[in-house]
């Protein structure tokens, strides 16, 4: 039997508590059967319609029939059911809200549940373990950066960065290399397209080594500098087991009053031990950058055959049966370089040197391919991981 609003004879206190009690009642016991956003409009319809919704009704009925002296209680009372009925009607509207939303959010649940049937059979078998998201890993190259950064942290070298597209005069000029001269064509440059309005010097290009950080660091920064600059570089190289068109690069520069060669040999020799253990060996030959002056190829004792150039009583393959591997190159900088970053040669001398990480990395890890560092394979990657 539905609740109806009927007419009140007695406005007593006592009388107003029973008939109120039984609108409450009334309405929880309607709730129950509501189960839908449909249903619920019809209900709170019912009771909250303008036009003979429930409350209307007795507002009608009660509210305005009542004497004048019980007038005020009646409106007082009238008003708290009012408030009451419009938040438990609130309340139930937002819980069905949250039971619809739960059931689009269950349906996706289904859906797995049908993908894991299919995929384990008919019946999920619970105690199979779950499904473990794998960790990351340090990339190796990246992992070889920072484990040479470290060598030279400890050394009190600090870490600079800068851009990967730089302008000519930073990648080539400061560095000593003037427009045309030949030693540009040993690093084969890739040119931004459509900048041949610009003067030579302000042109962009995709750095081919990590040097501009070391003519921006000694712009900002008076000497004492003692940096690294490790980075990603770019060259026009095509891709074999031992070149790709990106690799990456540690460079070194320290400047100061009275630094020698002596202080480089000994540097390197110092971060080649921490790389690659105390039994390493390091000798130096001539070479030629246009940033250094004198410049040295840096070769260290064969970490396969202990220098020996022989392993198993066959030729050593990783050093050519020399003994040796060549890993970077170094010199003094180029008295020349002082002059664009505003540093008095006659007072400053300094040492620089530069690597590559990729290469360093093969002969850590045993690979003898650099294009697996890129290719992203994870099979790759987790064997070193
Ligand atoms: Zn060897």
């Amino acid at each position: 039997m539905p609740y109806s609003v009927s007419k009140l004879t007695d406005f007593s206190t006592r009388a107003l508590d029973e008939a109120i009690t039984d609108v409450r009642d009334a309405l929880r016991e309607e709730a129950v059967a509501v189960s839908d956003q449909t249903q619920f409009k019809v209900h709170r319809d019912r009771w909250l319609a303008r036009k003979n919704g429930i409350l209307t009704q007795i507002r009608d009925l009660w509210l305005k029939q009542a004497p004048p002296e019980a007038r005020a209680e009646v409106g007082k009372r009238f008003n708290e059911l009012k408030d009451q009925v419009e938040n438990i009607l609130q309340t139930q509207k937002m819980e069905l809200e949250l039971r619809a939303a739960e059931k689009v959010a269950s349906k996706r649940i289904d859906t797995l549940a049908e993908w894991k049937s299919m995929a384990l059979g008919p019946s999920v078998d619970i105690t199979l373990p779950g499904i473990r998201r794998s960790l990351g890993a340090e990339h190796p190259v990246i992992r070889t950066m920072h484990e040479m950064i470290g060598v030279f942290r400890n050394l009190g070298y600090s870490v600079e960065e800068g851009p990967e597209i730089e302008t000519d005069f930073y990648n080539f000029e400061a560095l000593n290399f003037p427009p045309n001269h030949p030693a540009r064509d040993t690093q084969d440059t890739l040119f931004i397209a459509g900048q041949e309005s610009k003067p030579l010097r302000d042109r962009l290009l995709l750095r081919t080594h990590t040097s501009p950080v070391q003519i921006r660091t000694m712009q900002k920064m008076k000497p004492p500098v003692r940096v690294v600059c490790p980075g990603k570089v770019h060259r026009n190289d095509a891709l074999d087991a031992t070149h790709s068109p990106i690799f990456h690069q540690i460079e070194g520069l320290a400047v100061d009053t009275n630094i020698t060669f002596c202080d480089l040999k000994g540097t390197l020799d110092h971060a080649m031990k921490a790389m690659f253990g105390s039994s390493v060996k390091t000798r130096f030959y001539p070479s030629f950058f246009p940033f250094t002056e004198p410049s040295a190829d840096a070769q260290i004792s064969c970490i396969f055959c202990d220098g020996k150039g022989a392993r198993d009583g066959a030729p050593c393959r990783n050093c050519k049966a020399s003994g040796w591997i060549e890993l970077l190159g170094c010199g003094m900088v180029d008295p020349n370089v002082y002059g664009f970053v505003d540093y008095d040669a006659t007072k400053v001398s300094g040492f620089a040197f530069g690597m590559g990480v990729e290469r360093i990395a093969i002969l850590k890890y045993g690979v003898d391919d650099i294009q697996l560092f890129f290719n992203g394979d994870v099979r790759f990657l987790e064997q070193l991981g």
